[in-house]
């Protein structure tokens, strides 16, 4: 731990888990370099202050109400909280702006996550420096750059007969694999992307959740089209070697007691993130098709991962039985630890970006099942470019599902498709050793930051 430095952060966190999870992070990794953090989030899936002792907390009226918290659809919620959360993130800011002084520490920065639009011009107009942070990857922000090119060339909105053309324009994409568009509502995510990249160019600073041996050529495009800093500290979660759970879902630890009993990687451990939500028969195959694989599994359910809440206690008892003895269902997981445990062979995933960078740091392959944004992306990236994962292709449907997961765990495909998740391993724990590639980007921006006056 450094001494104190007498600067002070504030940091806004996105409410969603992932984006909550990596500020929160980074808070840890700047309060060991010195720095005071002041946290100023929203009410909606407001942090545990009690996790954080070492930080300070301020939250903001979001205006966001348990309806439409359910009834929202991610974008839209993305779209609302945009709105609602800028007049009172600025009241906000100009009182701790305008208290400064007396024993606390002078700011230095504001950090804020980049899918809020409007911090850096509320920084500026109070005068404060602003950086943002990027939780997800630098080749779906490239991306997010080129849109409008896509857009032009008419991959976008996707037509369902052109889905499996190459994007000629960022090989090895697929039509499919870029981020749904709305037909009937293109602007909307047209809007988020735009005030993505304009939040970004408005910003002194972009800290990156990568790291350069994994996304290298996508950050050099990157730096070149939008002319700010980056700061690539990824996998930032390894810089900390004990960290608290920032979870707001209380975790189930037994299961890493019933992971001690499994053989070594035997187990296909299955998540789809904080947010996808799917039907009640795309369950039931999911459930089939893990009965069938002849694998154990642990299975993360979170009770909104279904539209009835209720339903994994009120199940048909045939889907109970078709998993009687042969693995383990909890509504959160403690995700690291269970990624880091001898006994995973192979992670089911949604690909959402924290999920497959902690992936990457235990050197866990991958059976991808993007649902949408940046995880089409970061799919086809885990299965073409890095080759240390497959697609679940075919479907959702049981046989499909039995083969993927025997295919990663039982085949010799699945032992090459491992060899090459340890070499990323091994590149990712490097990245943030001293004099790492991520180490000397922490080192930079801590710099940057307190080059500011
Ligand atoms: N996570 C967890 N326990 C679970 C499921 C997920 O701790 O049972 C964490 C996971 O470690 C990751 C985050 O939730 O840090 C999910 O983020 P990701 O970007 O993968 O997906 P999102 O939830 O944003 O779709």
């Amino acid at each position: 731990m450094n001494p104190r430095n007498n600067h002070r952060l504030i940091l806004f966190p996105h409410p969603f888990q992932g984006h909550m999870n990596s500020m929160l992070q980074l808070g840890r990794i700047l309060y060991a370099r010195g720095f005071s953090i002041t946290i100023v989030h929203t009410n909606f899936n407001a942090p545990d202050p009690s996790s954080h002792p070492n930080f300070a907390f301020q939250s903001i009226t979001d205006g966001i109400d348990q309806s439409e918290a359910s009834t929202l659809d991610t974008r839209g919620l993305l779209a609302l909280l945009d709105v609602r959360c800028a007049v009172p993130f600025e009241e906000c800011l100009r009182e701790i702006v305008s208290s400064q002084g007396g024993d606390a520490a002078p700011i230095a920065c504001l950090i804020s996550d980049s899918m809020f639009s409007f911090t850096c011009s509320v920084a500026q107009r109070l005068k404060v420096h602003a950086l943002v942070l990027r939780t997800a990857g630098a080749a779906f922000l490239y991306i997010a750059t080129i849109f409008p090119v896509l857009k032009e060339k008419g991959y976008v909105p996707v037509l369902g007969s052109r889905s499996e053309e190459a994007v000629k324009e960022f090989p090895p994409l697929l039509v499919k694999d870029i981020p749904a568009v709305d037909p009937q509502k293109p602007e909307v995510m047209f809007r988020i992307l735009d005030n993505l990249i304009a939040v970004i160019k408005d910003s002194s600073g972009v800290i990156i959740n990568t790291f350069e041996e994994l996304e290298h050529s996508d950050l050099a495009s990157l730096r070149e089209v939008l002319s700010v800093p980056f700061f690539p500290i990824g996998p930032s979660h390894r810089f900390c070697v004990t960290s608290p759970s920032s979870s707001s879902q209380a975790e189930d630890t037994d299961c890493i007691s019933w992971l001690d009993k499994q053989p070594p990687k035997s187990v296909i451990y299955v998540s789809f993130g904080s947010l996808a939500a799917m039907s009640e028969a795309e369950m039931l195959e999911i459930a089939l098709g893990l009965a069938d694989s002849e694998q154990p599994f642990l299975w993360v359910v979170r009770p909104r991962s279904v539209r009835d809440p209720e339903w994994l206690e009120k199940s048909p008892s045939h889907f109970l039985k078709a998993l009687e003895g042969r693995g383990k269902i909890v509504k959160w997981a403690p995700q690291k630890e269970v990624l880091a445990h001898p006994a995973v062979g192979a992670f089911w995933t949604h690909s959402g970006w924290n999920s497959t960078l902690e992936s990457i740091s235990e050197g866990v392959p991958m059976l991808c099942m993007p649902r949408f944004a940046d995880q089409g992306v970061n799919a086809r990236y885990v299965s073409d470019v890095w080759r240390i994962g497959v697609h679940l292709n075919g479907g959702l449907e049981r046989e499909n599902i039995a083969r993927s997961i025997k295919r990663l765990l039982a085949e010799r495909e699945g032992a090459e498709i491992r060899e090459r998740a340890l070499v990323l391993k091994e590149k990712a724990s490097i990245s943030v050793r001293q004099g790492g590639p991520s180490y000397q980007a922490l080192d930079a921006l801590i710099s940057h930051i307190l080059s500011f006056k």
